[in-house]
């Protein structure tokens, strides 16, 4: 494993990580939230049912406190009127549903009883002490025998005297009331102040020693209480517990609200943050991912352009050596070209010192010294000559790189003439060059310049080989901001102007052993390299007209003042 993809390892585990942190806190947040719903929904539910069991309760309430005053009840002291009085009880007792309904004396004993279900002396109940007290007494609990769980309502009953002189008991049947409701939701309980389930619309709490009672946990969510419960498929396994007091009945109502929804719900804010995040990773993997990718790419392909360029060089190089090599061969080829000539050329002036230096030793014979010193001062000016000449074709044929700068274009021009002099001579061409007295200064490289020059002259007189009349003519044009030399001669003109530049392009034949085809690229190059132009056309009367274009010289000064 690289450091890249370890360091990409790792910045996914810290992703990874914070995504991981982030659901935790949306979970809390959300499951809290929702738990603050159904909270606000179970406390509503909650104050429903305990308005309505305080509704139903109340009936019964009223109705101790009415029967209580009624003239039958307030004459049963004289034992007379007990018939009536319990027939009277029958009937409220049936069309209230009232588990019994009694009427009691100031010592407990029941005088009167729809049902007869207690008694025969209640003096022990609080409910009792409470009405004897003028006060209306409630209790709930488990009737013997049988345990059925009833609400009583005792009202005290005042004599014409104004003091209790007895009690009117009414029981409500629990039963009775929870069946409206039972299976209801959400489910809910009143317990009394021991903790037992008084009443509620779920039997399975009625009983608290059932198993599963004692496997209820209680813990803290926020400032909820949730309970763990395992009592059956009718209740929540996981429930919301909210309680309130009801003082006027005694007891405390319970609810238990189921939280599966509200985890539901956090569950699913979890999921979409989840999978928002996990979305937006994936993006933002990909993106860098492909910008990996790009960089790679671009590297290879910067290397592959190091390796290019370097490859490139190297056959810049060579391409100049080859350049270098051909100039030379052009120059070599000039000279095979001119060795005729320039053999004529030096023998001419040898054979003149020869006979010059035999004649002087007959004129020293003679004593006529001053013949032969004129003879002499012949000799030295003929070897000056041939020195020139040497010189000249030394410099031509010399293979080392030449710097580039200050060149005399007259110079040059007059070397090339001397160069090709024997040769044109020996084809009877006539040469019109009129040399500048004064230097003409051009930006290039003597010796190169020399070889454009001959080798336009060589040209010239190839051209007109095939005719009597042959004539070059070269001009010098240095009126600024122009600097031209133009080599015209009279022969038969150039036949494709726009290939004769082209390397190997040549319309001599080969046995003349001149036609290689290179001379006028080479010359192309050269002029080219020395930032100026060849140009080749046929003149407006016949004939062919080379203009090579060169650049004044000028002093580094002048150069950067340009
Ligand atoms: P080469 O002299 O070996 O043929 P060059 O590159 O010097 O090669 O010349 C190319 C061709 O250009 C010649 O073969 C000839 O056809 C043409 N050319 C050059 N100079 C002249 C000229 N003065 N008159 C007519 N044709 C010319």
């Amino acid at each position: 494993m690289n450091t890249k993809s370890r360091h990409r390892g790792s910045v996914i585990l810290v992703f990874l990580v914070l995504v991981t942190a982030l659901a935790a806190a949306i979970w809390h947040y959300g499951y809290r939230q929702a738990l603050d719903q159904l909270a606000r929904r179970g406390e509503a539910d909650l104050e429903l049912a305990s308005d309505r069991l305080s509704t139903q309760l109340q009936v019964y309430q009223e109705l101790a406190v009415l029967m209580a005053r009624h003239p039958v009840m307030v004459g049963l002291a004289d034992s007379k009127a007990l018939g009536a009085a319990r027939a009277l009880l029958l009937e409220v007792a049936d069309t209230t549903a009232a588990f019994d309904v009694m009427y009691v004396d100031r010592t407990g004993r029941v005088l009167a009883s729809a049902r007869g279900l207690l008694g025969p002396n209640l003096s022990d109940a609080s409910y009792f002490r409470r009405a004897m007290q003028g006060a209306l007494g409630r209790d709930h609990g488990f009737l013997q025998p049988g345990g059925v769980r009833a609400y009583t309502y005792g009202a005290p009953a005042f004599g014409a005297d104004g003091k209790v002189q007895g009690a009117l008991i009414v029981v409500a049947g629990i039963e009775d009331i929870e069946s409206d409701w039972r299976g209801s939701n959400p489910v809910v309980l009143f317990t009394d102040q021991d903790g037992i389930v008084f009443i509620s619309n779920r039997s399975e709490l009625l009983y608290p020693n059932q198993p599963g009672w004692d496997r209820i946990t209680s813990r803290k969510v926020g400032r909820h209480q949730v309970l763990d419960i395992d009592l059956g498929p009718y209740l929540p396994r996981r429930a919301l517990h909210l309680t309130r007091d009801l003082a006027v009945l005694d007891l405390v109502g319970e609810v238990l609200v189921d939280v599966a929804p509200a985890r539901r719900l956090a569950m699913l804010q979890v999921a979409t943050v989840l999978a928002i995040c996990l979305a937006f990773g994936a993006i933002l993997n990909l993106v860098a991912e492909r910008r990996r990718v790009l960089a790679e790419a671009n590297a290879v392909l910067e290397s592959r352009v190091v390796a290019r360029t370097r490859d490139l060089s190297d056959a810049n190089a060579a391409l100049q050596q080859a350049q270098a090599d051909l100039v030379q061969a052009g120059k070599l080829s000039a000279l095979g070209q001119m060795s005729a000539g320039i053999s004529h050329e030096l023998n001419q002036p040898l054979m003149a010192i020869r006979s010059y230096a035999e004649n002087g030793a007959k004129f020293l014979e003679r004593g006529q010294r001053d013949m032969a010193a004129g003879n002499i001062a012949k000799i030295s000016e003929l070897a000056r000559r041939m020195g020139r000449i040497i010189k000249n074709l030394r410099a031509f044929a010399r293979n080392e790189a030449e710097p580039m700068g200050k060149v005399d274009l007259v110079q040059v021009i007059n070397a090339a003439v001397e160069l090709t002099q024997a040769r044109l001579r020996a084809d009877a061409v006539s040469l019109d060059w009129v040399p500048d007295t004064d230097p003409v200064h051009a930006w290039g490289g003597d010796v190169r310049l020399v070889q454009v020059f001959v080798n336009l002259i060589n040209n010239a007189a190839d051209a007109m080989m095939d005719q009597e009349d042959r004539f070059i003519r070269i001009i010098l044009n240095n009126s600024k901001p122009d600097l031209t030399v133009t080599v015209r001669d009279v022969g038969p003109g150039i036949k494709e102007p726009e290939r004769i530049f082209e390397p190997f392009y040549s319309t001599k034949t080969v046995d003349s052993s001149e036609g290689m085809g290179l001379g006028l690229s080479i010359s192309y190059g050269l002029v080219q390299s020395f930032g100026g132009n060849i140009r080749g056309e046929n003149g407006p009367d016949g004939g062919a007209m080379f203009t090579v274009e060169l650049e004044y010289w000028r002093a580094a000064s002048d150069k950067a003042a340009a």
